[in-house]
């Protein structure tokens, strides 16, 4: 078995890219600007707005973040939006989801201008995507497709079993994995599901998105498979400093000994899902895709 160290390729990642910044500033032009919409105080997304500041900084990008408090109109989020659509001094920008429930995310999203949007949620990113088209990837399924290739994990062929079909992970990632060049043939699995076992057992590639702490136990996998875990999920913990640790969807200790090559949770896909806002945030700045 093998582990796939997502921070360790994140970090060489970063480095690549801060060099091409290096490059680029060099040669007069301007680093990279990202700009990050906070709104509340939801400790979640503070840290991973903390964590994409971070990110810009070892890549050598600007970066700003707006806060707004949680009782934000929809319309003053909008036009926020606008303002950062308009600004050509900002390459690209989030809004860190999830927002307060008073808050049509799905009109948020739609607000970016898909140029900008590195997060690649907006439907003409995701259409794209699915065409095969230039487009920013979303950045999860980018960031898993990254840490196959980057390990020689052969795809051509080979089963690929999604279990999760959000917007954001199961969906796009899917439709990554059928791509022309990555050819896997892809099972996506939910909570209609029927005989989820038997289907996950058939898998050369699992991918766990569901957010279900252990769910992925060792009987669920085929011997060989290669095993992704997405999840991550905030379980009380006493013994931490923050009260918490993240949990992955797979039973790491047992389904471990049975794989190729497996992702930890904390350390395998969420810093490569950084690394993914990073490169979309570069080729917006380059204007590579639009
Ligand atoms: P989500 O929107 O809640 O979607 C969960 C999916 O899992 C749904 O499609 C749901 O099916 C399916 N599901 C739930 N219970 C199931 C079951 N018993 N059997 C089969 N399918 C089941 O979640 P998400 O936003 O995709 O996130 C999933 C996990 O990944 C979470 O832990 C999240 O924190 C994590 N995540 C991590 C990163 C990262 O960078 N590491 C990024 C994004 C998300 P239905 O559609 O039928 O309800």
């Amino acid at each position: 078995m093998q582990l796939i160290d997502g921070k360790a390729t994140s970090a060489e990642i970063k480095a690549d890219i801060a060099a091409r910044v290096a490059r680029i500033i060099a040669e007069g032009g301007r680093a990279p600007h990202l700009a990050a919409i906070l709104v509340g105080h939801d400790g979640g997304s503070e840290t991973y707005v903390a964590n994409k500041v971070k990110a810009c900084e070892a890549c050598g990008f600007r970066s700003t973040v707006i806060r707004r408090e949680a009782d934000v109109t929809q319309a003053e989020l909008l036009s926020l939006i606008d303002t950062l659509n308009a600004d050509t001094d900002v390459d690209g920008f989030i809004v860190q989801l999830p927002l307060p429930a008073h808050i049509d995310e799905q009109a948020v999203i739609e607000a970016v201008r898909p140029d900008k949007d590195v997060d690649g949620f907006h439907p003409v990113n995701v259409g794209r995507q699915a065409l095969g088209l230039p487009c920013f990837h979303s950045a999860t399924p980018a960031g898993i497709v990254e840490l196959l290739r980057h390990y020689d994990i052969p795809t051509r062929g080979r089963s690929c079993v999604i279990i999760g079909r959000s917007n954001i992970v199961g969906k796009p990632l899917a439709a990554l994995m059928m791509q022309r060049g990555v050819d896997a043939t892809v099972t996506v699995c939910h909570s209609a599901t029927e005989g989820l076992a038997d289907i996950t057992r058939r898998a050369d590639i699992l991918v766990a998105a569901l957010g279900r702490p252990g769910f992925v136990t060792a009987d669920m996998v085929k011997p060989g498979a290669t095993v992704i875990d997405v999840g991550t999920t905030r379980v009380p913990d006493a013994s931490r400093k923050s009260g918490f640790r993240l949990c992955g969807d797979v039973d790491f200790e047992a389904v471990a000994p049975k794989c190729s090559y497996i992702t930890p949770v904390p350390g395998g896909v969420g810093p490569m899902t950084i690394v993914s806002l990073m490169q979309n945030t570069l080729r917006a700045a380059l204007h590579e895709v639009y």
